[in-house]
């Protein structure tokens, strides 16, 4: 055995990111073949054929390098968003790009701000860089406070992210709420508006983080082909902000990070809207089966913009998660983020669904 080697010091507080339980891990643990996922907001209905297809297509040339600029890829998403294609980036999930922000701005002893609960890896993209984390309680429905948020910036904060829907409340903030929040950040912060799920938000909840890119603010709004696309496998996600603030990532970034299938990949899904219709109507139709079902058993519940529903579940959340893992059903607790009793759903499968609600009803129960 050689000598230890020492880590870096500001890594040494970081919690890896604990992904949900995979699928095959369970089956394997538990001798048994039907589990099912409702742990990592992923697409039941998968991706579109035509993204299959497109990936098929493109297998023979993975020899080759990709096109490190995603060329045809922001051909399609500057005409879709009606932004330049320098105004593009992108990451292995828009994960990678949260770490791309935080390696790009935050100073050691810069601070960051979000929510909490809100997705974790804000958390971990600002402490890899040594930035202090400053985390401001959700408001009582749940959201995002902003104006809490707003009352915490001081000379030191560098970076606002705010997950809307949020990550893993699923609810969301309006557009007059963002608007006024807006006008009291300093012009010299970055406000990373996590818009992970934004395809599922119903029409007349809709806000767009782009709004403010347009009205000249230093934005970045992250979006991803891992949920409502169904690509989380593949890894990409993106970016849309300012070109000067692209250029600050394009230091920071590996050169090829981005493979060619899930280049190819996202092209093709964005080009099917028939099935992103109906992966997201089958989502609604999810949602509204949920809130029936657990109203019917008398669970509280906070109603989601998202593919997953938090739960308060009045009983011990852990106890929960290991009652679901025997009987096949991965779920998440929300422990990591101190919210002992609560459980974070996805909507899955119409059949899934069925089978969790039949499981709680045992858990409940029992
Ligand atoms: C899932 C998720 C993402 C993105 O995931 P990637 O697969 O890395 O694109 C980003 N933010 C939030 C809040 C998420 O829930």
């Amino acid at each position: 055995m050689g000598k230890g080697i020492k880590e870096r010091s500001q890594i040494k507080q970081i919690i890896p990111y604990k992904p949900g339980k995979p699928i095959e891990e369970l089956q394997r643990e538990m001798g048994i073949s039907n589990v099912c996922k409702l742990a990592s907001n992923e697409n039941p209905l998968g991706p579109s054929p035509k993204a299959i297809e497109a990936i098929r297509d493109a297998a023979s040339s993975v020899n080759l390098y990709p096109d490190g600029s995603c060329y045809t890829l922001s051909l399609a998403l500057a005409e879709k968003l009606d932004v330049s294609k320098d105004q593009l980036i992108y990451g292995t999930g828009s994960e990678q790009l949260i770490f791309y922000l935080c390696a790009a701005y935050l100073n050691d002893g810069d601070e960051l701000i979000c929510a909490d609960p809100s997705f974790s890896m804000y958390i971990n993209g600002g402490q890899i860089v040594g930035a202090k984390i400053n985390l401001v309680p959700v408001d009582a429905d749940l959201k995002n406070d902003l104006p809490a948020i707003a009352a915490a910036i001081n000379k030191r904060t560098k970076i606002i992210f705010i997950c809307n829907p949020n990550n893993p409340t699923g609810t969301i903030n309006s557009k007059a709420e963002l608007d006024a929040f807006m006008n009291k950040v300093p012009e010299d912060i970055l406000v990373v508006l996590d818009e992970a799920y934004c395809e599922y938000v119903e029409e007349k909840y809709r806000v767009d983080g782009l709004d403010y890119l347009r009205a000249g603010r230093n934005v970045v709004v992250l979006r991803t082909f891992s949920k409502a696309y169904g690509l989380a496998g593949l890894r990409i996600g993106y970016g849309i902000t300012t070109p000067e603030i692209v250029d600050s990532v394009s230091k920071v970034r590996g050169a090829f990070n981005i493979n060619s299938l899930a280049q190819k990949a996202a092209v093709a899904a964005l080009g099917d809207k028939e099935h992103l219709a109906k992966v997201v109507k089958a989502n609604s139709v999810a949602r509204e089966y949920f809130y029936k079902e657990l109203k019917r058993l008398g669970v509280s519940y906070t109603s989601t913009q998202a593919n997953f529903i938090l739960m308060d579940l009045k009983k011990d959340d852990k106890e929960a998660f290991n009652f679901f893992l025997s009987k096949g059903i991965i779920i998440r607790t929300a422990d990591i983020y101190d919210f002992v009793n609560y459980i974070r759903v996805s909507t899955g499968s119409e059949e899934d669904n069925k089978r969790f609600i039949m499981v709680l009803e045992e858990f409940l129960n029992k």
